[in-house]
């Protein structure tokens, strides 16, 4: 079986319905191995699929292990970026105005980080929970979000085996991963925040909006009512880039008090779409009443006490004692502080991880203190790093992000396009 469809695909064929399942059910039981897959992977990254294999394979991997169903649910999937809290944030707005959200969410691996390692900042806080709890918890609070666990098992092995054999940025591969899972998790409508940029998976527009097109097309025909966004990732997004700090931006937002524009916006933007989507009328306004009265905050609270978190924390949040400065090494105006850079430069003070497995400090990262458009005066501090390692190697990568223009500079928009 694994063998027809690796010649099958070596000359540019096409992979049946039945082919497709037989590979997944069979490497994901153990019984055809890494090698064999990592070829076919391979000659799928070369050869590409047509969108019926993509969604045969899609439909394969979803199928692969548990299955959950909340088609009165909404969930948002963003494909990645440094300094991305929009569903720490958007999420229990729209709770609050009455879309419950049943999510499924992923860690960080490089650059960019994963909305549990994020929670997991906070005291207690769990993604582990058993699908009777989860089902429990979004019917009771209206917002819970889980690990991948036993969901699209087919999925977790695939895509760990194209991490090491250099076939994660294939557009099939990508779109069939991500919704997969999605439709494992059951959520009835979908946002996608494809990001584009330095600091994203696609660094072009058109590749984003080829892969946002996949992602509805799938989605939709595996029956969930989606939509998508194309989002900014040359820029971090906000100030907080690191776990803590992103949670504590976060709270920020979430208690209506200022943040970074690029971020209010997009926040806005999501939980108004994520309305309408669910069909609730008036979304701009009850996103904002939401924010003024306190009830997106307070459902937030409620989520994380919900999932074992100390609530409290969250007026506090610890982060590293030990923090630096980085200043401006000439005047002008930021024309781009670099998304990938920056986020390079928090992984080097221990904010996420290099390969599976390593320990992260949930206390480091950096706050940028600057954004594209500002007027910029020489020793001006445009960065704080916070960690406990050794800062010098961070600071040396937020001075290469930072690009100074001697001319005025517009800031660039937070939403480049939606469908
Ligand atoms: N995110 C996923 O879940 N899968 C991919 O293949 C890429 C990004």
């Amino acid at each position: 079986m694994i063998l027809d469809a690796i010649e099958t695909k070596k000359f540019g064929g096409e992979l049946s319905d039945g082919l497709i399942q037989g590979v997944v059910a069979g490497y994901t039981a153990g019984e055809v191995p890494d090698y064999q897959m990592a070829s076919l992977l391979m000659a799928i990254f070369i050869r590409g699929m047509s969108y019926e294999e993509t969604l045969a394979l899609t439909r394969a991997m979803a199928e692969s292990g548990k299955t959950y169903s909340f088609p009165e649910c909404v969930d948002k999937h963003s494909t990645g970026g440094v300094g991305d809290k929009v569903s720490l944030t958007a999420l229990p707005i729209v709770a609050a105005c009455g879309a419950p959200v049943a999510k499924l969410s992923g860690r960080g691996l490089g650059a960019t980080g994963g909305t549990i390692d994020k929670l997991e900042s906070i005291p207690g806080f769990s993604c582990n929970l058993s699908k009777e709890r989860f089902s429990r918890q979004v019917e009771e609070v209206g917002l819970a979000i889980v690990e991948a666990g036993d969901l699209a098992p087919a999925d977790k092995e695939i895509y760990a085996l194209r991490d090491t054999t250099g076939t994660v940025d294939s557009l099939p591969l990508i779109g069939s991963s991500i919704v997969s899972k999605k439709a494992a998790t059951g959520a009835g409508h979908l946002l996608y925040d494809v990001k584009r940029g330095s600091g994203a998976f696609m660094k072009t527009t058109e590749e984003a909006r080829e892969l946002a097109e996949l992602l509805v097309r799938l989605s939709e025909d595996l029956g969930i009512d989606a939509s998508a966004l194309i989002t900014d990732m040359d820029n971090p997004l906000g100030s907080a880039i690191g776990n803590a700090l992103e949670v504590r931006e976060s709270v920020l937002l979430l208690k209506n008090e200022p943040v970074p524009d690029d971020l209010a916006e997009e926040v806005r933007h999501v939980a108004t779409r994520l309305l309408e989507l669910k069909g609730i009328p008036g979304g701009s306004t009850a996103v904002d009443n939401a924010l003024s009265s306190g009830s997106a905050y307070e459902k937030f609270r409620e989520f994380v006490s919900a999932q074992g978190g100390d609530a409290e924390a969250l007026e506090d949040l610890p982060v590293s004692a030990r923090v630096s400065e980085v200043w401006a090494p000439r005047g002008g105006y930021v024309a781009h502080f670099g998304a990938s850079a920056i986020g390079n430069a928090a992984l080097a003070l221990g904010a996420g991880r290099k390969q599976k497995g390593d320990q992260i400090d949930p206390g480091s990262g950096i706050e940028v203190l600057v954004k594209p458009g500002d007027p910029l005066q020489q020793g001006q501090p445009v960065a704080r790093l916070y960690g406990e390692r050794e800062a010098e190697p961070a600071r040396r990568l937020v001075l290469e992000a930072l690009k100074i223009s001697d001319e005025p500079v517009e800031a660039p928009p937070a939403i480049l396009n939606s469908l």
